[in-house]
This record gives structure tokens, C-alpha cells and sequence, in this order.
């Protein structure tokens, strides 16, 4: 159950209500968001004077669900949005990894002549293999923070433990947990705290309902500026990397209040299929794409086969404005 309280009851009052419902709250500017779990159905005779508003529901899934709030929360990306009245697509776009200066400098100039706001890449990878390329780290972080000076772009990153959470929180302007990740306590209450924007990435092997618990995790720490992000899940099929479930974003969009981005990159895994699904994703009215582009695919030192060459991006890139247009929404 969700409840609204007053904003005249202190702090400690509602920490006590809080404690005797084994509850969480939250504060908004004109009232407090007290969140049992939902099993609650019945307003607890304590709050019965003292409520402004309250809301049952049948799953977990709460403050992100639409039962609570109709419309999809508005995330600010820079100047611009995501959510709210829906009329906005954000490219979100960049190598896999930061992995030299001039790598991605090169990125940085395509991005910015392509008018993109958003420039991602990783610094701290979790990779399937122990042998294998695992980002430059600070170093990376200090690059990316180097580019957004020099080209004004965003920087979306991503947080792959705890060890280093508070850094990337410090230098991203918005902050990803990947697939891997999404179910580390720790990274979700950083992500809650962060005050930024988070990216929550599909667990490959998650269904819809244990990502949207995980986004209210994020949420009941104060954050509602949470993005979901599809990226494919494990299917039988292994002739793809993963298998993009657009049943599932057509499920989120109808009973979650957040904007829902989606990510073919990883879900192909092959770089030949992403013009494709980026269309068919665009015309799904989604809220953003995640596309991986790299200065050189065949030299990428992670997922080297799913980037697209900046030729590719651009001609991909070009093609889905008409397909935007059609549906009302403009390309940010
Ligand atoms: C990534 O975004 O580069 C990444 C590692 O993706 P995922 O977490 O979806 O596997
Ligand atoms: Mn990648």
C-alpha cells in the first residue's frame, strides 16, 4: 500500500509509523510517501485520520506502477526529457568501453555533428570471461568527464560493484546498472541516492516483475528518476545473442509509470541486425535507444561484433526520423 501523509508531521513521526508497519517513506515536496508492502490492504487505524491519499496494489510493483500514477514520470536529460507527455526519443549512443583518448574523441565529434545529447561507454565492464578487457576505470571516467567539458555531451556510465559506485555517481551525468547488476542491493541503493538519472538495464535472465521490483528498490530510496532499459533475455535461441522481448516493453508500457528505453546492441549481438530493430523499436513509441557504435568495430576490445561503424550509425540514425515523425515523437 502506498499513503500519503501530510507534510506538517515530523520526520521522527513518520520513521515511527514507518517502523510499526514495516514500511518506507519518502519525501516529496507537498506530502510524505509512506510504501508497505502490498499484502496491506486495509489503511492501519493509526493513519486513518492523518492520510491524504492511498493506493493498494497486487504486486510489489508500486511506485512504479501506473495504478499509483497514470501518467510516466518525466526524467530531465539535460535540456531536455524522457517520459512526461511522451513526445521525446533519446539516442543514447557510444562505444562499448572507453578505451583510448583518440577512440573516443572520435566517437565524441560524430555524436556531436549528429546532434546526439548522450554519449555512453563503460569504464568498469563486467565481462563473461576473467581474461578479457574489463575498462580503463578512473582513467576512463576522468576521459569521459574531459569530453562532456570539450563537446558538452551527457555522460551515461555504467556501475558494475560497489567498489567504485560512488565515483562513477561523482562523474556520470547518468548512471547505468547493467543486466548483470540489477539485482545488487548495494548498486541500487547508490542508485537511489545518486540524485541523477539511472538507467535500470533487464537482467538477462529476469522477468518484467523482478525489473520493476528492482526499480522500486530504486525509487523507495528517493529516486524516481529511473529509466528501463530492454536488452534481450535468454531464449532457447542461440543464433542471436539474446532475443529483444518488445512483448515485454508492450507490458511495462502499459502498467509502468517510467520511460522505457531499449538496447538492440546487446540484445543481437551482431551489428547487422540493428538497423532493423531500432526501427521496429522507434515505431513501438519507445522513450530512447541504446545503440553501440564504435570508430573501428573490428578493433573494439568488448562486444566487437554487435558496433556499428559510424557510416552505419549515421545511415541508421537517419532513418528512423521519418518513422519518429510518423508516430509523434521527435528525436532528442
Ligand atoms: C553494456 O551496456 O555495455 C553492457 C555490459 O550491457 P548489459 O549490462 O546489458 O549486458
Ligand atoms: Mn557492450
Amino acid at each position: 500500500m502506498i499513503i500519503h501523509l501530510p507534510k506538517n508531521i515530523s520526520h521522527a513521526r513518520i520513521q515511527e509509523h514507518a517502523d510499526a508497519l514495516g514500511a518506507l517513506w519518502v519525501e516529496q515536496p507537498d506530502y510524505f510517501v509512506l510504501i508497505t508492502n502490498h499484502t496491506i490492504k486495509e489503511m492501519p487505524l493509526s493513519l486513518q485520520h492523518i492520510a491524504i491519499a492511498h493506493w493498494t496494489f497486487d504486486t510489489d510493483m508500486q511506485l512504479s506502477s501506473r495504478q499509483y500514477m497514470a501518467d510516466t514520470q518525466c526524467v530531465k536529460i539535460g535540456d531536455t526529457y524522457i517520459g512526461g507527455d511522451g513526445k521525446h526519443q533519446l539516442m543514447i549512443a557510444g562505444p562499448c568501453a572507453v578505451e583510448s583518448r583518440e577512440q573516443i574523441e572520435q566517437s565524441c565529434q560524430m555524436l556531436k555533428q549528429q546532434g546526439i545529447r548522450v554519449l555512453r561507454a563503460g569504464c568498469y565492464k563486467p565481462r563473461t570471461s576473467p581474461y578479457t578487457f574489463r575498462g580503463l576505470g578512473e582513467d576512463g571516467l576522468k576521459l569521459l568527464a574531459e569530453m562532456r567539458e570539450k563537446y558538452g555531451l551527457l555522460i551515461a556510465t555504467e556501475m558494475r560493484d560497489a567498489t567504485h559506485a560512488d565515483k562513477v555517481v561523482e562523474y556520470a551525468d547518468i548512471v547505468q546498472v547493467g543486466a548483470k547488476a540489477m539485482y545488487d542491493h548495494g548498486l541500487l541503493t547508490a542508485a537511489g541516492q545518486a540524485g541523477k538519472p539511472v538507467i535500470l538495464k533487464r537482467g538477462f535472465g529476469s522477468t518484467l516483475q523482478e525489473l520493476v521490483n528492482c526499480a522500486d528498490f530504486i525509487m523507495s530510496c528517493g529516486n524516481n528518476q529511473v529509466i528501463l532499459c530492454e536488452r534481450g533475455i535468454r531464449s532457447f535461441e542461440t543464433n542471436t545473442r539474446f532475443t529483444l522481448d518488445l512483448c515485454g516493453v508492450a507490458w511495462l508500457k502499459e502498467h509502468c509509470n517510467l520511460p522505457i528505453i531499449l538496447d538492440p546492441s546487446h540484445a543481437m549481438g551482431y551489428a547487422y541486425g540493428i538497423g532493423d530493430l531500432a526501427r521496429a523499436c522507434t515505431a513501438m513509441g519507445v522513450d530512447g535507444l541504446l545503440i553501440e557504435t564504435h570508430p573501428c568495430p573490428a578493433c573494439a576490445q568488448s562486444d566487437a561484433p554487435q558496433q556499428l561503424n559510424h557510416q552505419q550509425f549515421c545511415d541508421m540514425y537517419a532513418s528512423l526520423q521519418p518513422i519518429a515523425q510518423a508516430i509523434g515523437k521527435t528525436l532528442v
